[in-house]
């Protein structure tokens, strides 16, 4: 097959050719043959190609020139002076015309790609702005869940109502998810995984992994640490392959700290708690505790129309003690007290410290015959016990003062006095006795 290039060099050469020729034939065809040598000049523009127009326009212009200067005529040669200098001027003003168009089709070309490449880039941004968006709102409402869990975390004192708030809290951001809280250490492949790692484990496919199975695809199993010292362990299951990320991971580790966080809120007001109830030496109750309880029973029993009883008692010659065995034997000695007490008396009692060596005892529902003889079996096991501190076998004997409510009195701190004055009636009367 011909080139474009080569049948508009044939197709123009055919035609002026065929132009000379008829010129040729018939010059007296000339002044109206010659015109149509613009028509070459149209057929090369039609095929777009400008080398050759050049080229044409001088042999056409040459040719006007030769062919006037033969013309025998005046009048023909002007004619054919002017059609050649119209000839020239058409295919030249055609030719400027056309590269004019070419140069502003090339340059609105160039626009046309710079501005293609300017979307292109808008919409490469719009789409980094679209995946930015996207991340920062799961972000935000990664913060508002954890925000919502915390408040809801530590709003309880209660551990048990810790597990299921934060369990609930996983279930509303993996719905599709099973999640338990597992107590302590049990014997979970995951769990010990999570031990030996000392972190959370993630599961993306469990078919993929060795020791995998279970009934679970995806998992993740977060321990939850109270104070360093384990208490469980949180863990989310899916049946579906992949349901659980890195990020998920990092979320479930949040999670399992804001409960951390509770959960060890929780142990410390415990403990400051019972520093506040209890006796350090003796782990009792303390004064404090004791005048709150009595309150409280004193109402009770009120209400209920049932008796309280009330033992106050005291170690006799305790100074005495000391000055001979020394303070930490004492202190032995009121350590081991406390726990006869506790041993003897009821779940529904109440055994508190106090004073230094003096112990109170609230007896809900008894009535003071009852309270004189529990007080009785306490004397008698004090009197006889034999508390041995450092090798020394020592012995002591205890006042015990019983007051019942509302046999004796009707108010709380009635109550307390008649017990009170009863104790020191047992030590007047000899010590090692009940006065009720
Ligand atoms: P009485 O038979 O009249 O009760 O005589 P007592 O010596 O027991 O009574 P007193 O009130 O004179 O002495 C109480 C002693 O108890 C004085 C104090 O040093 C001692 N004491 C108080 N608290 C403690 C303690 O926590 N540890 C020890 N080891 N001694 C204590
Ligand atoms: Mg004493
Ligand atoms: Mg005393």
């Amino acid at each position: 097959m011909l080139s474009e290039k080569n049948v508009t060099l044939i197709g123009s050469n055919a035609i002026f050719l065929g132009l000379i020729a008829l010129l040729f034939a018939f010059p007296s065809w000339t002044p109206a043959l010659y015109p149509a040598f613009l028509g070459v000049f149209l057929w090369t523009d039609f095929r777009r190609d400008e080398e050759l127009q050049g080229l044409f326009l001088f042999m056409v212009a040459a040719a006007g020139f030769v062919l006037a200067s033969r013309a025998p005529e005046t009048g023909t040669r002007i004619a054919l002076l002017v059609e050649t200098a119209g000839v020239a001027s058409a295919g030249l003003g055609l030719g400027f015309h056309r590269r004019r168009l070419a140069r502003d089709r090339h340059k609105a070309l160039e626009q046309l790609q710079e501005l293609d490449s300017q979307i292109r880039d808008l919409e490469r941004d719009l789409k980094s702005y679209q995946g930015f968006e996207e991340n920062s709102s799961a972000q935000i409402r990664v913060r508002r869940d954890l925000t919502e869990a915390a408040r809801s975390l530590g709003s309880t004192l209660d551990p048990q109502e810790v597990q299921l708030r934060l369990v609930h809290a996983l279930e509303k951001r993996y719905p599709e998810s099973r999640i338990k809280v597992l107590p302590g250490q049990p014997s979970d492949p995951l769990v010990l995984r999570a031990v030996e790692n000392r972190g959370s484990v993630l599961v993306k496919d469990s078919r993929l992994e060795a020791g995998g199975g279970g009934g679970f695809r995806s998992a993740v199993v977060a321990p939850l640490l109270v104070l360093k010292r384990p208490f469980g362990f949180v863990r989310l299951e899916d049946d579906r392959p992949g349901v659980f990320q890195p990020s998920d991971q990092r979320t479930v580790d949040l999670y399992a700290m804001l409960a951390r966080l509770a959960l060890e809120n929780i142990q410390l007001i415990q403990s400051v708690n019972d520093l506040a109830t209890h006796d350090p030496l003796t782990q009792l109750y303390t004064h404090r505790a004791f005048q709150d309880r009595l309150q409280e029973e004193v109402l009770r029993a009120g209400r209920s129309h049932q008796p309280l009883a009330i033992i106050m008692c005291d170690v006799d010659h305790f100074k005495r003690y000391n000055d001979t065995y020394g303070h930490p034997a004492g202190d032995f000695l009121l350590k081991t007290i406390a726990g006869i007490l506790t041993f003897q008396a009821r779940p529904v009692d109440f055994v508190a410290r106090y004073g230094g060596e003096e112990f109170a005892i609230l007896l809900p529902a008894v009535e003071r015959a009852p309270a004189v003889e529990f007080a009785g079996q306490i004397r008698a096991r004090v009197a006889q016990e034999a508390f041995v501190f450092q090798g020394h076998r020592t012995s002591v004997t205890m006042s015990f003062g019983v007051a019942c409510f509302p046999q004796d009195t009707t108010t709380p701190s009635q109550v307390l006095r008649v017990a009170d004055e009863r104790l020191y009636q047992a030590k007047r009367g000899g010590r090692n006795q009940v006065v009720g």
